[in-house]
C-alpha cells in the first residue's frame, strides 16, 4: 500500500517521499482514508507509531482545498511534543506553503501573539497557554476553526489541562472535524470523547 493509494494528492505523497516514508504505517493506513472521507476518528496510538502524520496528512489536503487562517488546531500536553508535531507538519507542508504557530507555556506571551497575528494555518499549542491568549490576546479567536485535534489526549488529562480543554471546546465551532489520539482508554478520555466528537471511528494499531 502506499499513500496515493490512500488517497493522499500527489504532492504530499512527494513530501512523504522526501522524508524518507516510503510507505504508510499501520496507523497512517488506518487513519487517512476514514479522515479523507470526512469522519472523526479516535486513534489508539503511541508515539512511534506514526499518528503525527496520521492526522497532518489529511488536515494538510483539506487545507489546499481550503487554505484559510487557524484551519486546524493540535493540542498537545507538553511543549516538546508541540515543536515535534509542529516539525512535521512544516515538513510535509513545506512545499504547500503552510504556517504553522507553537504556542506553549514557559515562552514569551507577546512574541507569540506577534506570531498569531501573522495568522498561521496551522496551531499547535499546550493548552494552558492557549487559553491564556484566547482570553487576553487582541483580535485572536478560534471562530473559523476546521479542525481540533487531541493529541496524547490521556497525558493532557492526567496532566490537569481538563478546564482548559473545555473552555476550549466552548469557543470553537461545533461544526468541525475532531480526531483524538491516545495511548490509553481512561475514563477521563472516554467522557472527553463523548464530549467532542461526533459519530467517531475507533483505529487502533
Ligand atoms: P510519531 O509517532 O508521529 O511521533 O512519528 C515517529 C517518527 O516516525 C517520526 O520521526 C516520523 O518522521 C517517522 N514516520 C512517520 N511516518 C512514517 C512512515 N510512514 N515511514 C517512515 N517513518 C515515518
Amino acid at each position: 500500500v502506499t499513500f496515493k493509494d490512500l488517497g493522499v494528492v500527489d504532492v504530499l505523497c512527494e513530501a512523504c517521499e522526501e522524508l524518507k516514508w516510503k510507505k504508510p504505517s499501520k496507523i497512517q493506513k488506518e487513519s487517512i482514508p476514514v479522515a479523507l472521507q470526512g469522519k472523526d476518528i479516535i486513534g489508539l496510538a503511541e508515539t512511534g507509531s506514526g499518528k503525527t502524520g496520521a492526522f497532518a496528512l489529511p488536515i494538510l489536503q483539506a487545507l489546499l482545498e481550503n487554505p484559510q487562517r487557524y484551519f486546524a488546531l493540535i493540542l498537545t500536553p507538553t511543549r516538546e511534543l508541540a515543536f515535534q508535531i509542529s516539525e512535521q507538519f512544516e515538513a510535509l507542508g513545506a512545499s504547500i506553503g503552510v504556517k504553522c504557530a507553537v504556542i506553549v507555556g514557559g515562552m514569551d506571551m507577546v512574541a507569540q501573539a506577534l506570531t498569531l497575528s501573522k495568522k498561521p494555518h496551522i496551531i499547535i499549542a499546550t493548552p494552558g497557554r492557549l487559553v491564556d491568549h484566547l482570553e487576553n490576546t487582541k483580535g485572536f479567536n478560534l471562530k473559523a476553526l476546521k479542525y481540533l485535534v487531541m493529541d496524547e489526549a490521556d497525558r493532557i488529562l492526567n496532566m490537569d489541562f481538563e478546564v482548559e480543554v473545555d473552555k476550549i471546546l466552548r469557543v470553537i465551532p461545533r461544526e468541525r472535524r475532531t480526531y483524538l489520539f491516545s495511548a490509553t482508554m481512561t475514563k477521563k478520555v472516554q467522557k472527553l470523547q463523548r464530549a467532542s466528537l461526533q459519530d467517531p471511528v475507533k483505529v487502533e494499531v
